[in-house]
């Protein structure tokens, strides 16, 4: 490589440093955003179709999606600086895999495999604030930034912002979606994903919600891997359970001790769950994805993700 041609991709980094970062409201931390929130929703639009596509489609059922969308409409409506304008979207996918992932821009989605094992409206609020989080948070934009730092912009090629939009969106929804709906951008860091529960947590507590419901969650997840033949989909998109399981312990016995003084105030939502949902969940035709070729896929990924993105993974 010549001297001019170094010089030159250093001068764009640092370029991309200073024009990329900012402080974002929510987290209260200056990250790397080098994607405008026009392109945010526009790839969480152009992507939706086709992973929703992946997961068996959305459940059949107007009632059951009326129910899961102001759930997350709700929590949406608590969040920070201009993110409750975002074109929120939650669907209840028809799928057997246990899951949950987020586009950016607002786009929500839960399977109804994770769905069927929970047993109040606390946890399904603690799944959808969780995925809130990571799209207030920015997650999506920060991976997407980093990506083009480390892989020395060849990733904004691809991505690049003097594209037409048109023509970017051509190139960023294969690298959402990727193969069998593991796509690059519906994984996170270590970080990201403490960030996002911490997230999840402060919605629930702001619509009323008791926060245990985010621990339960966990202890669903535990028992599901614990079964052996099918592990959660949902630990390729969200790992570090352990670590996960501590944070959230620690904020129930902390910072939202008060709310476990006070059941009157915030609600595991029991009966209202099993009455308005789980009940019509129960009555529903079997799931379109029976999760078998989904876990073809998870099975055929490196641990890092889909092949060629590992070295953008610093997962550990
Ligand atoms: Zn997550």
């Amino acid at each position: 490589m010549t001297r001019g041609r170094l010089g030159l991709i250093v001068l764009v980094t640092l370029a991309a440093f200073s024009w990329g970062c900012s402080s974002n409201p929510t987290t209260g931390r200056t990250q790397m955003a080098f994607l405008s929130r026009d392109r945010e929703i526009a790839l969480g639009e152009g992507a939706k179709d086709q992973l929703t596509a992946e997961y068996g489609g959305a459940v059949s059922d107007a009632k059951l999606q009326a129910y899961v969308a102001s759930i997350g409409h709700a929590l949406a409506a608590t969040t920070e600086a201009d993110n409750p304008s975002l074109p929120w979207e939650f669907t209840l996918l028809d799928s057997e895999v246990i899951n949950a992932f987020a586009l950016p821009g607002g786009k929500v989605f839960m399977s109804r495999g994770l769905a069927e094992r929970m047993t109040n409206e606390a946890q399904l609020a603690a799944v959808l604030g969780h995925e809130v989080g990571h799209v207030t948070a920015r997650h999506s934009n920060e991976r997407i930034s980093q990506a083009m730092l480390v892989q020395g912009l060849v990733v904004g090629a691809a991505l690049g912002a003097s594209q037409s939009d048109e023509k970017w969106l051509q190139s960023a929804v294969p690298v959402v979606v990727g193969f069998g709906g593991q796509g690059y951008l519906l994984k996170f860091n270590r970080d990201q994903e403490l960030e996002a529960d911490a997230l999840g947590v402060r919605y629930m507590v702001r619509n009323g919600y008791n926060p245990l419901g985010a621990q339960q969650v966990q202890e669903i997840l535990r028992s599901a891997a614990g079964e052996g033949s099918r592990p959660p989909e949902f630990f390729s998109t969200h790992p570090y359970p352990e670590r996960r399981i501590e944070q959230i312990n620690k904020l129930l016995r902390g910072e939202y001790a008060y709310t476990q003084d006070r059941p009157d105030q915030y609600k595991l939502h029991e009966e209202r769950f099993q009455r308005e949902f789980k009940s019509r969940l129960a009555s529903l035709p079997p799931a379109r994805d029976g999760g078998g070729a989904s876990m073809l896929a998870a099975a055929a990924l490196t641990p890092h993700g889909p092949g060629g993105w590992c070295a953008l993974c610093r997962d550990e």
